[in-house]
């Protein structure tokens, strides 16, 4: 197979060279749009639940992220509160006007139970299904939310596999029919990102621009795993995440809790609700950045 024939949805080619574009509850992605998707790692207290869309809706964002099933290395970790959980998560989303919860789903049922309990809460929000980087390559779960259209899928890249390859999952997904994927880059596992829990793999934000049609995120707080700062004081989850923005991301995903030393999952590396607006005004500004990089960019193009 040709380079050009394996990514035959998604990649960019003479003749294929619009953004992937959709709208989904009244919210819009492509390679241009930018979005942050804040919240729980996992869904833990109903209270904090609420403390947290009411940050986010307090710094204007309509997006979150809920962690109700969760994939755990170890059998004796908490592994989510799974279905429980979603009528109180979809309740309060609407109750703030979150519109969508990027949520990850690891098996085809999971999918059931959250067009089930939006349905049961009267469709109050909307779901990106977050596919995590231990199941890039679970091709049947790539088929399974690949071949449903109710929701946008958030595809994670495989942390021990090539970028290469990642790609192709979100090939996969496309294949099946869905096409409205964002493609997520959340750091490569390997010792050589110490001090990092992984190896920040932002530098591909325009690779993957260049080579699919997909818009672009990026998920700082698994890449980089700790509330550790820089001597001037800005948390290392800040520096990457910008690094991602003034390149172009369309997306970052962050873990954020009202009290992260209490968040039952990963609970070194989530920011604060207090630190929302202080991370919101910085990205802003690599957004602007990155603005103008592309205006700086097209008028030398020219020469
Ligand atoms: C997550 O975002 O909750 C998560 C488990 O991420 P990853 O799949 O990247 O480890
Ligand atoms: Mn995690």
């Amino acid at each position: 197979m040709s380079k050009t024939d394996e990514f035959r949805i998604l990649g960019r080619r003479p003749g294929n060279e619009a953004s992937i574009r959709f709208e989904y509850q009244g919210v819009s992605f492509d390679q241009d749009s930018f979005h942050v998707f804040a919240g729980l790692n996992a869904v833990d207290t109903r209270e904090y639940v609420e403390q947290t869309f009411a940050a986010l809706r307090e710094a204007g964002l309509r997006c979150a992220r809920m962690g109700a099933y969760k994939p755990r290395t170890s059998p004796y970790s908490f592994q989510g509160y799974g279905r429980q959980c979603l009528p109180y998560v979809f309740e309060l989303a609407g109750k703030y006007d979150i519109r969508v919860i990027s949520m990850e789903v690891t098996h085809d049922e999971h999918v059931d139970e959250i067009r089930q309990a939006l349905h049961a809460t009267g469709n109050p929000t909307g779901v990106m299904l977050q596919i995590g980087t231990r199941n890039t390559q679970n091709f049947e779960l790539l088929k399974t939310v690949g071949s449903q259209r109710d929701f946008p899928i958030l595809l994670k890249r495989g942390f021990g596999i090539t970028l290469h390859e990642s790609l192709l999952a979100a090939e996969y997904v496309a294949s099946e029919g869905n096409r409205d994927i964002v493609f997520c880059l959340r750091g490569m596992k390997t010792n050589f990102g110490d001090p990092h829990r992984n190896l920040v793999d932002f530098g591909h934000v325009p690779a993957v621009k260049r080579l699919t049609r997909m818009p672009v995120c990026v998920d700082p707080s698994h890449s980089v795993g700790t509330r550790d700062a820089s001597p001037e004081g800005i948390p290392d989850v800040f520096h990457v995440a910008a690094q991602g923005v003034i390149s172009g991301a369309n997306m970052v995903l962050v873990d954020m809790h009202p009290e992260p030393r209490r968040a039952l999952v990963d609970a070194g590396q989530a920011i604060t609700v207090q630190e929302l607006p202080w991370l919101l005004e910085d990205l802003a500004i690599a957004r602007e950045a990155y603005l103008v990089r592309r205006e700086v960019a097209q008028r030398h193009a020219g020469q």
